[in-house]
């Protein structure tokens, strides 16, 4: 068995950790903003730690730039544009585009697609 540096209940740990981190930073935004941005920062200092990804749903928590948990409606905007969610950080400015349409479903149009061309297929 290879001894490697990232053992699986480690890892498995750390990525409990960033979730916890999150929903306490979810919790925590409305009433202490600034205690919530300590946990995304911790979040990320782990995640960078034991070289992880935080997770599809996590990424779109918080803002890159100024590395504050956002929250729509809040301190964060969301728009819709062409196939993908932009959300605004209103801390900084910064805006990111997110693809709300996944692989799997624009493979899943295209194959549609070339059986025939219908009408109605919603975008
Ligand atoms: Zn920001």
């Amino acid at each position: 068995m290879r001894r490697g540096r990232r053992q699986k209940w480690i890892i498995k740990i750390a990525e409990e950790r960033i979730d916890i981190l999150f929903q306490q930073a979810e919790k925590e935004l409305s009433y202490n903003p600034e205690r919530s941005h300590r946990y995304v920062q911790m979040a990320q200092n782990i995640a960078q730690k034991y070289n992880l990804k935080i997770n599809g749903t996590l990424r779109g928590r918080f803002c890159k730039n100024c590395q504050h948990f956002i929250r729509p409606g809040l301190n964060s905007q969301i728009r819709l544009f062409n196939s993908s969610i932009n959300v605004k950080c209103l801390d900084c400015g910064e805006i990111r585009r997110i693809p709300y349409i996944n692989e799997k479903k624009e493979r899943r149009r295209r194959k549609i697609e070339s059986y025939t061309f219908k009408e109605g297929i919603d975008e």
